[in-house]
């Protein structure tokens, strides 16, 4: 027979047992979802993932990038970079796996993109002093930027294998991993979330993302590109599985002086920032490709950058020009939405052409790749000449000499760079025009 007291009992129990339920069912949800920030690397590093154990994995995935980032950072006195550097020209430096792999798969990269992509790009990061504190160096002379260029050379890394040790055969070269360092703490961290059996997760340092498995509602993750010129914003985005995607943007680190910008991408060749890129997005599956890929198709351009890309398998890549072109390879042509709106409405690389006409007659013409770099054409006009200055796909007219023409005037005194625009110049009927 129930007495009073053995219901309040009975009720009790039942009590402590749905506690410790919603309890298990709550830590077991706690441990199925987690995601973590920390600061590594100069930029914000982010995983979440899901699944059992994503916990334990993150922690772990994260500890390796913390690591990786001690052993890789050439700003930090005592990373193995740094031991590379000092030993410039003196002699080998016995370094870890990890390091000896990254830059064994940098030296790759730059073998690609013909050293657009270029690890010794350190004297020039040096010279310019467009480091991760934003603190910067007045504008270098062309001479102390050739000197640099010299010591800037892929080519001159020594690697052995057997020893695992890297060499710099001259004092004053320097490596400098930020171009693939990040991509390659994100390649480590995914595969401890693959050890882990983890099906979906998100790695984000900065602008280098995997994007593992599907969302865990299902569907591809969201991805979203900066908008260069409103860096809050986004251009657009796009849903990844199984991919990575990293994007390099000239509103990263930049100063500003005399009115033009000098951001810390630079074109290895000349030893000057890369001016006609805003923002540059690959998409492969590898992590380190897409972080070194992205700086050298800032470099190169759409013009050189994407033909590289095709020869590269299951890789896409996407362009915003400082003029504010939105320029894709084809298979991104559905797949990249803009702002909300529906997709289709970026371009491919369309072949320009640039046509010059005097007094109604075509005098020069030249296909435009995108990555011309201040290239000057001297047109001879009835009296003195005219100088065309053309520079990453786009070109202007410099202003005419006031002796050689006392009235000249052109109808655009800035730069051109979409097929249909022109610019003219009287009274010698000079004509710049850009033809697809
Ligand atoms: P990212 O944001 O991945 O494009 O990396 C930019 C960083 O890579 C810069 O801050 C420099 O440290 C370094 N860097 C700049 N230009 C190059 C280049 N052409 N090749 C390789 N690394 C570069
Ligand atoms: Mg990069």
């Amino acid at each position: 027979m129930d007495s009073p007291i053995k219901r309040r009992y009975l009720a009790v129990i039942i009590l402590l047992l749905l506690a410790t339920i919603i309890n298990a069912t709550l830590s077991y949800r706690h441990s199925r979802d987690y995601h973590e920030t920390r600061f590594l690397m100069d930029t914000e590093v982010y995983i979440e993932a899901h699944g059992p154990g994503a916990r334990k994995a993150v922690k772990e995935a994260l500890a390796a990038m913390e690591d990786l980032s001690q052993r890789l950072d050439s700003y930090s006195a005592t990373s193995e970079i740094a031991a590379i550097n000092d030993a410039a020209g003196i002699k080998a430096v016995h370094v870890s796996q990890d390091t000896f792999v990254v830059i064994k798969k940098a030296l790759e990269i730059a073998r690609l993109t013909g050293g657009a992509f270029d690890p010794t790009c350190g004297p020039l990061v040096n010279l310019w002093g467009i480091g991760p504190e934003g603190n910067h160096k007045p504008v270098p002379s062309p001479e102390e930027i050739k000197k640099a260029v010299q010591l800037v050379n892929y080519q001159r890394v020594f690697l052995n294998e057997e020893v695992q040790t890297v060499f710099l055969p001259e004092k004053g070269m320097r490596l400098d991993l930020g171009a693939i360092a990040k991509g390659y703490a994100v390649s480590k961290a995914v595969v401890i979330l693959h050890n882990h059996n983890i099906q979906s997760a998100l790695v984000a340092a900065g602008g280098n993302i995997y994007a593992l498995g599907t969302r865990p509602g299902g569907g591809g993750w969201r991805i979203g590109i900066r908008d260069p010129f409103h860096p809050d914003t986004e251009a657009g985005y796009l849903e990844l599985v199984n991919q990575a995607i990293d994007t390099s943007g000239d509103y990263e680190r930049y100063y500003e002086e005399q009115g033009l910008k000098y951001n810390h991408i630079f074109d290895p060749r000349s030893g000057y920032p890369v001016t006609f890129t805003a923002s540059s997005t690959v998409i492969t599956p590898d992590p380190v490709a897409a972080d070194a890929l992205a700086t050298a198709l800032f470099v190169l351009g759409a013009g050189e950058g994407f033909p590289l890309l095709a020869k590269v398998p299951d890789t896409e890549g996407l362009i915003i020009t400082t003029n504010g072109d939105v320029l894709c390879t084809p298979g991104l042509q559905d797949k990249f939405i803009k702002n909300g709106a529906p997709p289709q409405q970026t371009t491919g690389w369309q072949t320009k052409k640039l046509v010059i006409e005097v007094n109604g007659r075509e005098v020069q013409s030249l296909v435009l790749t995108g990555n011309e770099k201040q290239l000057h054409l001297r047109v001879p006009l009835k009296k003195g000449e005219a100088i065309v200055e053309i520079d990453g796909g786009r070109a202007r007219v410099l202003p005419l000499p006031r002796d050689i023409c006392p009235d000249g005037i052109c109808s655009r005194t800035g730069w051109i760079s979409l097929p249909g625009q022109s610019i003219i110049c009287l009274p010698n009927r000079l004509v710049v025009r850009i033809i697809s």
